[in-house]
């Protein structure tokens, strides 16, 4: 919990995402993410036996975790909880030295060209001028919802508390803020 009282949460609509990758487009774009890197990606996983298969679609990013991994692996303090509970990487002390992208369970870390590791934000710099993310935003299904989820009449704390969900890899114990919705 932040200095404002702030959670913020995603909520993933499994059932909406049709894998367009718009997020994953306008992220790179609002982030000038470099050749190469992404923010978010998205997964399509087909489960059960033939013929009962079904598919399903998923956008992706860093889960924003309760009791983040990474924070607690980096050895320079550069990765830190920020604003809202967002897990940030402080650039200016990032030696690049890669035990964060190793101790986080999804994937959710990569090296920066220049050096630094990097991450999604939740676009803090969007939300703090009342903005929605940027794939958020760009999503032509609203398949995403961001908010805070500390308040009980946000939408992502309501999709949180009245839809079927899970987080990714539970077992691990680092505390998933991002919350996908069957
Ligand atoms: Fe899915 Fe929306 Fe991302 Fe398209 S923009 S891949 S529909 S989450
Ligand atoms: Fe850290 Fe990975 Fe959790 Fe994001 S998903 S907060 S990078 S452990
Ligand atoms: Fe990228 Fe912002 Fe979406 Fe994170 S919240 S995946 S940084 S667009």
């Amino acid at each position: 919990m932040s200095a404002t009282g702030k959670r913020f949460a995603m909520a993933v609509d499994t059932r909406r995402c049709v894998g367009c990758n718009a997020c994953v487009i306008s992220c790179k774009a609002e982030n000038a993410l470099a050749s190469g890197g992404f923010r978010d990606w998205v997964v399509q996983e087909v489960n059960g036996k033939f013929p009962d298969l079904s598919m399903e679609i998923r956008s992706e990013r860093c889960n924003q975790c309760g009791d983040p991994a990474c924070v607690a692996a980096c050895p320079t303090g550069a990765s830190h909880v920020a604003e809202g509970g967002v897990v940030a990487v402080a650039r200016g002390r990032c030696t690049g030295c890669k035990a964060c992208i190793a101790a986080c369970p999804y994937g959710a870390r990569y090296v920066h060209p220049a050096g630094h590791v990097d991450k999604c934000t939740f676009c803090l710099h969007r939300v703090e001028r009342g903005a929605s993310p940027a794939c958020v935003e760009t999503c032509p299904t609203r398949s995403l919802t961001f908010g805070d989820l500390s308040d009980p009449a946000s939408a992502v704390a309501r999709l949180v508390e009245h839809r079927r969900h899970r987080v990714l890899q539970p077992e691990r114990g680092t505390e998933p803020h991002v919350f996908f919705l069957s």
